[in-house]
């Protein structure tokens, strides 16, 4: 049985990560925003409470998240393991699944600051068919306008250099407590996350011992 956490900053790449060693090792992604994002296209219970706080402005609560990893670890589909993808957020959510439930490892995917920015302010999506570009790494034929449907490019409203600082940020007040806590308990594998996916996977599979050279 392998039970993972993959943590990192949004572009990441964690979720192509989490995929690439799902699919190797046939453990189960739980990842917390698919989880949402399935309950709100399918109108259930749940979604109509998140619904509910979110027009009140308010924050889905520790509890709801932690009710929502909970009964979704409570379905036992993961015989092999698990990989917990979006959770814990915060301080308090990593009690609370420590307390709980134990885990082998905790992947940190690191990339810095300024690598992030770069990235998410390159970042292009087809205002056509929805086609994600990056203008690093795949830039399109012809500039500003789609390959495949020839719609034009547009950046996300909120991929803008103030709201990736914000957005950093917040990541890592609310990561480094998380991080720390992991680490007293030496669950923490850091891997560097500036590598292309493959020389990521690498060495996350190496220093998971995974491999065997
Ligand atoms: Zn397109």
């Amino acid at each position: 049985m392998r039970k993972y956490i993959i943590m990192g900053v949004q572009g990441c790449g964690k979720g192509t990560q989490a995929k690439m060693l799902c699919k190797a090792y046939e453990l189960a992604h739980i990842s917390v925003g698919d989880i949402f994002r399935w309950n709100i296209a399918n109108h259930t219970k749940l979604a109509a409470r998140v619904q509910r706080l979110i027009r009140q402005g308010e924050l889905v609560s520790d509890e709801i998240v932690a009710d929502v990893v909970k009964s979704r670890l409570a379905e036992h589909d993961w015989n092999f393991g698990y990989i917990l993808d979006g959770f814990p957020r915060n301080a308090v959510q990593a009690e609370f699944f420590l307390e709980s439930y134990d885990i082998d490892a905790v992947i940190h995917i690191v990339v810095p600051d300024d690598v992030v920015r770069e990235r998410v302010l390159s970042r292009r999506l087809c205002t056509g068919c929805g086609l994600d570009y990056n203008l690093i790494h795949h830039r399109p034929r012809k500039k500003d306008v789609c390959d495949v449907c020839g719609a034009p490019l547009k950046q996300r409203a909120d991929d803008t250099p103030s709201a990736v600082a914000d957005r950093l940020q917040t990541y890592h007040e609310k990561t480094a407590p998380i991080l720390d806590l992991f680490r007293r308990k030496e669950l923490v594998l850091e891997v560097d996350g500036t590598q292309p996916a493959e020389g990521v996977y690498e060495e996350i599979q190496t220093k998971l011992g995974l491999k065997t050279a």
